[in-house]
């Protein structure tokens, strides 16, 4: 596919992030992602709550069991979880459309419940994907803020190909958020970035694979940007420069 020039494979602390060219850039190519193939997780699902036998059943999350799915977080306001997720990955799909990639989402609505932890992974394994990104917002207590992406552990049999790979887009991802004015985590993991080896969306990807936790959902300032449209819409553009930011 063509590629517009390389960036760096590591990239500086947020607070001097990459000069990259973003997808708004004339100077890039207007379908910079052709060829690509994305698969975006919006976490959870509307019906989740109502589907609590289901989503509670073990399934392999990388060589130990965990719960299928979880009901997920919300904001003081009643704006859940699942609702965020699914909006922001709307909004991403149309923007790294529009840029050319093949675009594959985890689930079809926000009204049913699953799929399991271990076959959002899947959807990318088998569909050979260039980047699994899965979309989520946390739940931790009012004066923590901030987002923060997370890549799998190397897990022998799992992860022991992709864990590089999902670490280098998780860096990119994080410079693309700084260079938008996103504020890294004030309560997990070190500049925007943690590894974490229990989460079975990552771990059976097969492919490279992010989760980022957008921000703090029951932090006031946090729950401001992710309850508006025009926050949700920063997010997107952000979330998609980084993507091609690895990705390219
Ligand atoms: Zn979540």
């Amino acid at each position: 596919m063509p590629m517009p020039t390389t960036p760096p494979a590591s990239s500086p602390a947020p607070s001097s992030p990459t000069p990259a060219p973003t997808l708004a850039s004339p100077t890039q190519p207007q379908t910079p992602l052709a060829g690509a193939v994305i698969v975006l997780d919006p976490g959870h699902n509307g019906s989740n709550a109502d589907h609590l036998d289901e989503i509670n059943k073990l399934v392999d999350a990388g060589g130990f069991k965990k719960p299928c799915n979880n009901v997920g977080t919300g904001t003081a306001s009643g704006y859940l979880e699942s609702a965020f997720n699914w909006d922001l990955a709307k909004l991403l799909a149309t923007r790294l459309r529009t840029h050319g990639a093949t675009v594959i989402l985890t689930r079809k609505s926000n009204d049913g419940w699953g799929p399991c932890i271990d076959e959002r992974g899947q959807i990318a394994a088998r569909n050979d994907a260039d980047l699994l990104l899965s979309i989520h917002a946390d739940g931790s207590s009012a004066g923590n803020r901030g987002f923060h992406l997370i890549s799998p552990a190397s897990l022998t049999g799992y992860t022991g190909r992709t864990a590089a790979p999902s670490r280098r887009a998780a860096v990119d991802i994080r410079d693309a958020l700084v260079a938008a004015g996103l504020r890294p985590a004030n309560y997990a993991g070190s500049k925007g970035l943690i590894v974490r080896s229990d989460l079975g969306t990552l771990n059976r990807a097969e492919t490279p694979a992010v989760m980022v936790e957008c921000g703090n959902m029951l932090n006031a300032g946090d729950a401001a940007l992710m309850t508006s449209r025009a926050g949700r819409s920063k997010l997107a553009a952000a979330l998609a420069d980084g993507i091609a930011r690895y990705l390219t």
